[in-house]
């Protein structure tokens, strides 16, 4: 369930993971974990036409996209590792045996009944029949919100989203959070654009909801005229929210108001009982991202019949539950999802979607085990250790500007200083144990896994920040910075090859981690982070001569990002991936600093390559990935990441460092006469 957070993550490419190079186990593994692999390279490209294929070219050639996947990179690798580890404790706890601890039958059992395809199959529709029938017995609109509420604490992602989460303006305070939501397309531009390819696939769409909702009981002609009013309902929705891009300013989604104002904004629906019937706490204010979405709400419940409600919700109830229910329905969901929106050719094997479900609903569970079995101290140890010294580097940076007052540095001095780190995995684990899971009831145990968890959410407003909270489970391979709580945050996953190795040069661990961990820390002074002080607070802390330097500089970076192309008529869009792009440069600008400061005079040559240049093939190597076009359409239209290639190069052009080690002359592609710098 996507929560309404600011939270940023370095990809979202990726879930999960295998064997840490701080494994204490694993040791029958045949093929090890793998090296630093200058086979990777294409020598026969010139680094400074195009570094990307430099660095990756024969990895590339070597790795075709797999059949059940719509990207595959360094990222996947490490993820499909984790998973093979995963793998092995879920079949271990799915044995049924008297020993098991609490945690191990959670797990097992969850594990085991998600890949009972045959008992799914043979059960049909009845597991989904009781929440059918709520939706098929709504009388009048008046019990809308109720049935909205018993929809939302199941997972189900119907009309809006409603949660928990810090206030931006007082980052001790919890209050409730709503925000805008209901659609089955990724983004609101799937609805309102005119191009043939987002006309193409709103026809799609609509064909895939019919299907759905044929195979769910109705009769063909019925449903085509259900996804009819499906289309026209969730249009409305996509015309009454806010766009991606003005998503991204915290000022744009900050609208502290008390309970009677929101009920003002949309009077029809009945809000306290929908506050009651989800289980909210009493509480007084809320924010709500964007006002004019809850007026949508408004008009959607006096100007829709009650039929077409029921047909949405049913839509909503029968998508959300697909992944569990019998094989057309997770088949079909894969024919639009994974196929027309992605290019994915076949479905994964059942086990490595149950292994990921597992790990999104019983995260901590799964996790603590992941724990037990690869992460060592060693690896906590040796990663704060490069904490530190990127902590360092961004510090002599921040120093060195020329573009910032003293004032203003002053304040980013401090802002930094305050930055505080989780590595690996949380202090204190989640408690499940009010969760039921079944070894029967595949869907049941993901209802009841989501209502534990918008439960937890809702409970914490109006209590004090939980500070040891982490946002990913710890075997993903993935990393965040958290603008609210001033923190950067690795999970146990990414601390392994081909971004951490034990064996290797310093150089090739901060062009691979260390660049990482740069890259979160810059978060903190990206466009949105650079809004949030010290304290996490939406605040500004800049003076308006420094600001408008600031913006001035990350506008070169929005410019160089917009013109790189993916597709035919497809583009980077720079503002969104602004974010992105700025801790990119300057996550490597730092990391190689802290490289040189650490090496000091020791410059020797290792393979033929000097620190700077394994630094740079280390970092571009991490970002080796092959992707299906459609893929990349998908990508570069709603996420706030650049594709891989694009955030190799256009780091590599903005360095003059880079430029010199591998002596690049300016106007070559990748020394670009005007360079962008920010950090
Ligand atoms: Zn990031």
């Amino acid at each position: 369930m996507f929560k309404f957070t600011i939270v940023i993550p370095l990809t979202v490419c990726a879930l999960v993971a295998q064997t840490a190079l701080f494994a204490q186990t694993n040791a029958s593994r045949v093929s090890g974990p793998p090296q630093f692999d200058l086979t990777a390279l294409d020598k026969s490209v010139d680094p400074c036409t195009d570094f990307y294929h430099y660095a990756c070219g024969t990895w590339l050639k070597k790795n075709p996209v797999p059949a059940d996947q719509a990207m595959w990179g360094r990222f996947n690798e490490l993820a499909d590792r984790n998973r093979d580890i995963l793998h092995e404790i879920l079949e271990q706890a799915a044995k049924p045996a008297a020993s098991r601890d609490a945690t191990t039958q959670k797990i097992g059992d969850y594990y085991a009944a998600c890949l009972d395809e045959k008992a799914i199959d043979a059960k049909g529709l009845a597991p989904l029949q009781p929440q059918l029938a709520g939706i098929r017995n709504l009388k009048d609109k008046a019990q809308i919100a109720g049935e909205i509420a018993r929809l939302h604490e199941i997972g189900v992602g119907a009309l809006f989203q409603f949660s928990s989460g810090q206030d931006f303006k007082d980052s001790n305070a919890v209050i409730a959070q709503f925000d805008q939501g209901g659609l089955g397309l990724p983004d609101r531009d799937y609805y309102l654009k005119d191009d043939p390819k987002s006309v193409e696939i709103r026809q799609k769409y609509a064909a895939h909801v019919a299907r759905m909702l044929e195979l769910a009981g109705e009769k063909p002609d019925q449903s085509k005229a259900d996804a009819d009013a499906i289309m026209k309902f969730e249009t409305a929705l996509a015309k009454g929210s806010l766009d991606l891009v003005s998503r991204r300013d915290p000022e744009k989604v900050y609208h502290r108001m008390g309970k009677p104002e929101l009920a003002a904004l949309s009077p029809a629906f009945h809000w306290n009982e929908y506050f009651t019937s989800v289980g909210a706490p009493a509480f007084e204010s809320i924010n709500v991202s964007y006002p004019e979405f809850v007026k949508t709400i408004n008009a959607a419940v006096e100007g829709t019949p009650l039929a077409d409600w029921r047909t949405y919700l049913t839509w909503q109830l029968v998508h959300s539950s697909a992944p569990f229910l019998p094989t057309p329905f997770t088949q079909e969901n894969f024919n639009f999802y994974a196929k027309t929106l992605a290019g994915t050719e076949a479905m994964r094997p059942r086990w490595k979607r149950c292994v990921d479900f597992t790990d999104q609903d019983l995260g901590e569970a799964l996790g603590k085990k992941y724990v037990e079995k690869t992460f060592g101290a060693e690896g906590k140890a040796r990663t704060l250790k490069m904490v530190d010294a990127l902590e360092k580097a961004l510090g002599q940076d921040i120093e060195k500007l020329d573009w910032m007052t003293p004032a203003t540095k002053q304040a980013a001095l401090v802002k930094l200083k305050a930055i505080t780190n989780k590595i690996g995995y949380p202090d204190r684990w989640r408690d499940y144990s009010s969760v039921a899971i079944k070894p029967d009831d595949p869907l049941g145990n993901s209802f009841r896994a989501n209502e534990f968890e918008v439960h937890r959410e809702l409970d914490k407003i109006g209590k004090p920040v939980d500070r040891l909270e982490w946002q990913m489970t710890p075997p993903t391979v993935n990393a965040y910075y958290d603008p609210q709580m001033n923190n950067i945050n690795f999970p146990a996953g990414i601390l392994q090859p081909p971004f951490f190795y034990t064996n290797v040069d310093d150089a090739v661990n901060f062009g691979g981690i260390g660049m990482v961990i740069g890259h979160e820390l810059t978060h903190g002074f990206d466009d949105q982070g650079s809004q949030f002080d010290a304290h996490g607070n939406l605040k500004n802390w800049w003076t308006d001569k420094d600001n408008e330097e600031f913006r001035q500089r990350e506008a070169c970076f929005a410019d160089e990002y917009s013109g790189f192309s993916v597709a035919p008529g497809a583009f980077v869009n720079g503002k969104l991936t602004l974010g992105e792009n700025t801790a990119d440069n300057g996550g490597a600008r730092i990391a190689l600093m802290a490289l040189l400061n650490t090496i000091g005079n020791n410059t020797a040559k290792i393979d033929g390559y000097t620190p700077e240049q394994r630094f740079f093939l280390s970092f571009g190597q991490i970002w080796c990935e092959n992707a299906r076009e459609e893929a990349l359409r998908l990508l570069v239209q709603t996420n706030e990441h650049s594709p891989p290639e694009f955030r190799v190069k256009g780091v590599v052009e903005n360095m003059p460092e880079f430029q010199k080690a591998f002596s690049c002359k300016p106007g070559q592609p990748m020394a670009p006469v005007h360079a962008c710098h920010v950090w």
